[in-house]
């Protein structure tokens, strides 16, 4: 090794673990609040960068330093990264017993270091410990949502960590134990401590990027969806209906359009109030989906009005869809709420004949065929 001084690779990894955690700390500060767990990886990540500083500072810095203090701040940096990664993923982070583990490990940390002076049994307790430790991380890190790149880079740094801790212990009967330590502590333990701050530093970069990912995927979400049901709202309607539209025309396929108006909500807000009138339209949006394919879009276009959008839908089989909402709106209703029926308009763009010029002639033709089905007696649907 003698063209990287381990000493001065520890440090460079520390440094640049240090960057991640202000990383991270910035964005605990700025990310939505149900994204959390990232303040407890920067404080987890400063924490193991002072631990494994310390550690090799052995000779200069006291042993109490450089042990012990070192080895409780290794454990409590580690802990810390679980309870993220739970909090992260919305568990209860479980405390206690780990922390009471924890404490056991110190005294028998001290034991070996000022009892028996035993150095291997002292490296042998971390190593199981960062087993035990990184393989919790590498499963929560693998069930951690949303699955993509972040999430499966987190795991695998976990599951390095897990084979560099016992490829430590393997090495333990190689290594001599307190006499030569002097030799050890320049090579092994150097390169293992260096390994880990650089894993520590994958570490903080996997999170970086899960927690991205996932406010990406919140982003998208809200700019895509009514917040009050989780329906698409008229934007991402629109942008989906264009593609299906220019698909629709390209393969001469059908594509229905269905809109739909809760009959006489004026009253349910009136007798029950609004907010129940609130709980009728998340009723509405939920039921109506379950009665739609994959393939089709719910949208709400405002108050209790809706769009569905049914891509290679012919008009037989879009006014059955619609019949069954209708039916399924009248004849089933949820206990807490009052019972209410709907109407439905249904307008089918065939892909050869062009009847419809375009998307919005589309849905004015089934707007004028639900204002028919108001007009006559409403809880009906017309084509
Ligand atoms: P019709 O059968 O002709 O549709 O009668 P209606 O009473 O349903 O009439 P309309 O569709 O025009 O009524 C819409 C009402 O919905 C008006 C408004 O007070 C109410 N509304 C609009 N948005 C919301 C909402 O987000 N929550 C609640 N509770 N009410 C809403
Ligand atoms: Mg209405
Ligand atoms: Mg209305």
């Amino acid at each position: 090794m003698q063209f990287i001084d381990p000493r001065t690779f520890l440090l460079v990894a520390n440094l640049l673990g240090m960057l991640c955690a202000l990383v991270l700390w910035v964005q605990a500060r700025s990310f939505p609040d149900d994204i959390d767990g990232l303040d407890d990886w920067a404080r987890a990540v400063v924490l193991i960068g002072c631990a494994s500083g310390f550690a090799s500072m052995r000779g200069v810095l006291p042993d109490s330093l450089s042990i012990v203090a070192s080895n409780g701040m290794l454990l409590l940096g580690q802990l810390l990264l679980i309870v993220g990664l739970q909090r992260y993923s919305g568990r209860t982070p479980v405390w206690r017993p780990t922390l009471d583990g924890i404490g056991a490990l110190m005294i028998l940390i001290l034991w070996l270091t000022y009892g028996s002076h035993n150095y291997q049994g002292r490296i042998f307790i971390m190593g199981l410990a960062h087993i035990g430790f990184f393989s919790v991380g590498a499963y929560l890190a693998w069930h951690a949502a949303p699955k993509g790149f972040g999430n499966r880079f987190l795991s695998v740094i976990f599951t390095l960590g897990v084979a560099v801790a016992i490829w430590r212990i393997a090495t333990l009967p190689i290594t001599g134990n307190e006499t030569d330590e002097n030799f050890d502590r320049n090579l092994i333990q150097q390169i293992y401590l260096a390994t880990f701050s650089l894993g520590v530093l994958g570490l903080s970069i996997g999170f970086i990027l899960l927690a991205n990912e996932r406010l990406r995927v919140e982003l998208e979400f809200m700019a895509t969806r009514d917040p009050m049901t989780g329906a698409l709202n008229r934007r991402a309607f629109f942008s989906r209906a264009e593609v299906e539209w220019a698909r629709a025309l390209r393969s001469r396929r059908p594509l229905a359009v269905i809109t739909s108006d809760i009959d006489f909500f004026k009253k349910v807000n009136d007798t029950h109030g609004h907010h129940v009138g609130d709980q009728v339209i998340k009723d509405y949006t939920l039921r109506a989906g379950q009665m739609l394919r994959l393939s089709d879009s719910l949208a709400r276009f405002g108050g209790e009005e809706f769009v569905i959008l049914l891509p290679d839908t012919g008009l037989t089989e879009a006014k059955q869809v619609a019949e069954r909402i209708r039916c399924e709106i009248e004849s089933r209703r949820a206990k807490t709420l009052p019972a209410y029926t709907v109407s439905l308009g249904v307008s089918v763009m065939q892909g050869n004949a062009g009847q419809a010029a375009d998307l919005e002639a589309l849905l004015a033709e089934a707007d004028a065929a639900l204002y028919r089905a108001k007009q006559r007696g409403r809880n009906r649907v017309e084509v």
